[in-house]
């Protein structure tokens, strides 16, 4: 589907949506942009869920809900969402895929598909992987694995590996968020599921302050040259927004490490996304979209649908 008609049936599903999406109908961009799915949508809201983190994020705790995301996308050229899970509770899973799979379902907003949380650590996570082995809505599984808590060879730990394999055998994907310096166990995760399909989440999580002498990035540029090689690996431009200092272009700080990222995985295997409400740290939604169509600006159009719509479109089957 192009963009056009991706807009006229999102438009025709929005009249349906009165409430909701009363503001969300005229948003869309000139008909010459280039339209965005945004492939990592958070959502939280006090009487769904409340991650835990939360108290300790002010910045960002209060709901953050549809609504409030629909009214922040105004005229941004976003046509489609995918949720991604918020690091909830383990009691609030299933409440959290309930919530993100009426959402879609429901057909009133742009989500289409979302990635729910899960332990794949743990014996139990089969069991709950395979209530939504044929769910349509959902496409895959996260654990982050980069907060300093987090031990680390986490996701080499043999029961790990035994769930993401056990993912690929059910079409399901799996979502990488680990500390930059660790994407060689990444690679050794991955190289053990060879047929399970992988996102690496926000550039490998690079920092734009590190400058791309230090010691730091010439180990996460190699990370990902390294990680990039597997070819069931597709990499995630989204995050990096957070790590900029305030003061200076974002754009600017953020080259480096975006171009490294589509650079090293290559236009066919790189998709974007906002990490709303995350990025909100250091800029709001509408900052972030322009920024990063900024840093894709140099690419030729054709590229720049893939980077921001063609290749998510393909990944979430959206
Ligand atoms: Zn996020």
């Amino acid at each position: 589907m192009n963009n056009r008609e991706d807009r006229r049936s999102f438009l025709a599903q929005s009249a349906v949506a009165a409430v909701a999406l009363a503001s969300w109908e005229a948003p869309v961009e000139a008909a010459d942009s280039i339209s965005l799915i945004d492939t990592h949508q958070h959502l939280w809201d006090n009487k769904i869920i409340r991650p835990p983190w939360l108290g300790e994020a002010p910045q960002i705790a209060q709901p953050h809900t549809m609504e409030l995301y629909l009214n922040e996308a105004r005229g941004l050229g976003i046509v489609k969402t995918v949720y991604m899970e918020v690091d909830a509770a383990e009691s609030d899973q299933v409440k959290e895929a309930d919530f993100v799979i009426a959402t879609c379902k429901g057909k009133k907003t742009p989500m289409k598909k979302a990635v729910i949380s899960g332990r794949p650590g743990t014996a139990g996570f089969a069991a709950y992987a395979r209530k939504y082995e044929h769910n349509p809505y959902i496409r895959g599984y996260r654990q982050i694995l980069h907060p300093p808590n987090r031990e680390r060879g986490l996701c080499l730990q043999p029961q790990f590996v035994k769930s993401i394999q056990m993912l690929g055998k059910m079409g399901k994907s799996y979502d990488i968020c680990i500390r930059p310096a660790e994407l060689e166990d990444a690679c050794k995760l991955v190289d053990q599921c060879p047929g399970t399909q992988f996102v690496l989440d926000h550039c490998g999580n690079a920092e734009a302050p590190w400058g791309t002498q230090s010691s730091e990035y010439q180990t996460w540029a190699k990370g990902m040259k390294e990680i990039s090689r597997r070819k069931n690996v597709i990499g995630k431009v989204s995050g990096v927004i957070k790590t900029c200092k305030p003061d200076k272009d974002k754009a600017e700080q953020l080259k480096p490490i975006v171009h490294h990222t589509i650079e090293v995985f290559g236009i066919d295997r790189v998709i974007w996304a906002s990490d709303w409400p995350v990025c909100e740290f250091t800029a709001p939604l509408k900052e972030w979209v322009a920024v990063a169509r900024k840093l894709a600006s140099e690419l030729p159009s054709r590229d720049q649908r893939k980077l921001f719509h063609d290749n998510a479109a393909k990944f979430y089957g959206i």
